[in-house]
């Protein structure tokens, strides 16, 4: 029998709103919606930001492979986490079931977040009305503290500290464990306690890293959130095995979050910055990684003599020559005899007519590794590059 295996993906990654900048592009531009399917099948969502849409389109083109029923976790009610309901395509099938879950907002009362769809799709802030959600629903309200089992996975609730309330969770299965802290500004000693145990050896943890350190400690002071700084003490102190850094902030370019990626992992091994369309599988004590590739039309055969240089996972710099034959506007896939870390920078230095590699005329190019995967001949690594400069 295999070894049971979890899967979480990425729809959106972006912070308080959406952006369609295209220096926001690598990463993504849609807010909080994350998709988790258990060993036994169940099938989760954390949070329904703008992100949720993507993920309703995907499933309608798979629905032979879906179980009707889905458990949908809401964080809070803050609209990057919840504008993705409306256009939310299986909520409009009579075939389909969902159980929503969130806290009982001391605003709204009793069934907050009947009341949060209700309020989203009334007259005159959208179009349908909510009789159009043919879908079966069913609410149910998480407290902090709570513990509760869905088929084989074990959830965890604790209170964040944000603006009108957020909830984290913990999602325990026999092919490991997720942790999902979004929106929560630490600082408050028995609240980030409660983070610490509820993060506690976690697989994967995700944790809000919308702003610096030191927007943190001066401009943005008291608006809900968190550095890549807390969530790497986070994971050193309490054992986490991968860190996600999440919640872009809107202004965020591609850059900036490279930039906040690079200086994490000079003080934590595992971390990834969430990025659109990113897929982690979970399952016999490890934790694989895949980005969505470049993919294009223009790609194109070619030819072309390059040196590379990079990081390999280990972080060792490394420099090589190789042929590029798989080449388009936005990127490549090179074949080298090292392995380099996902979602590290490479240096492609490529020939062009009439100067070679080491000619002034040479092309020099930046870019970001989005996949690796073995290579056709052996000890050789297929490596997706997106070209970033
Ligand atoms: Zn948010
Ligand atoms: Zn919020």
């Amino acid at each position: 029998m295999s070894s049971p295996k979890a899967k979480l993906t990425f729809w959106g990654v972006r912070g308080s709103t959406p952006t369609v900048d295209p220096a926001t592009w690598r990463y993504g531009g849609n807010t909080p919606c994350l998709e988790f399917i258990a060993p036994d099948g169940t099938q989760f969502i954390l949070d329904c930001g703008t992100g949720l849409r993507m993920l309703g389109n995907r499933w309608a083109t798979t629905p032979e492979k879906r179980a009707p029923e889905a458990h949908i976790f809401v964080t809070h009610y803050h609209w990057d986490h919840i504008q993705g309901i409306p256009f939310f395509a299986p909520l409009y099938s009579e075939k389909n079931r969902f159980h929503f879950y969130s806290f009982r907002s001391k605003f709204l009362g009793r069934d907050s977040l009947k009341q949060v769809f209700e309020t989203q799709m009334a007259y005159p802030y959208f179009p349908v009305d909510l009789s159009a959600m043919s879908a079966a629903r069913k609410f149910s309200e998480v407290s902090d503290g709570d513990n509760f089992e869905i088929n084989d996975t074990k959830i965890t609730a604790r209170w964040l500290n944000h603006p009108q309330g957020c909830l984290g969770f913990r999602l325990e299965t026999s092919a490991g464990t997720i942790v999902y802290a979004t929106d929560n500004e630490p600082g408050v000693p028995k609240l980030d306690r409660s983070l610490c145990e509820l993060a506690a050896g976690a697989d994967v943890f995700i944790n809000d890293a919308q702003f610096s350190p030191e927007q943190l400690a001066a401009s943005r002071k008291g608006w809900g959130h968190s550095s890549w700084l807390d969530g790497v003490k986070i994971a050193k102190e309490v054992g986490v095995r991968n860190l996600v850094l999440f919640h872009h902030d809107p202004d965020s370019t591609d850059r900036l979050v490279d930039g906040v990626l690079r200086q994490a992992r000079g003080d934590f091994e595992a971390v990834y910055a969430a990025s659109e369309g990113m897929a982690m599988t979970l399952g016999e004590q490890k934790v694989d990684v895949i980005l969505p590739g470049a993919r294009s039309t223009l790609r194109r055969e070619a030819h072309f003599r390059a040196r590379v240089a990079g990081f390999t996972e280990n972080g060792h710099a490394f420099q090589e020559e190789t042929i590029i034959s798989d080449l388009s506007l936005q990127g490549a896939l090179i074949y080298l005899s090292h392995s380099p870390r996902l979602q590290s920078e490479l240096q492609v230095t490529m020939e062009t007519p009439g100067n070679d590699v080491n000619g002034d005329g040479a092309m020099r190019l930046r870019g970001y590794v989005v996949r690796t995967e073995p290579g056709p001949e052996r000890n050789q690594t297929a490596v997706g590059v997106v070209f970033t400069e």
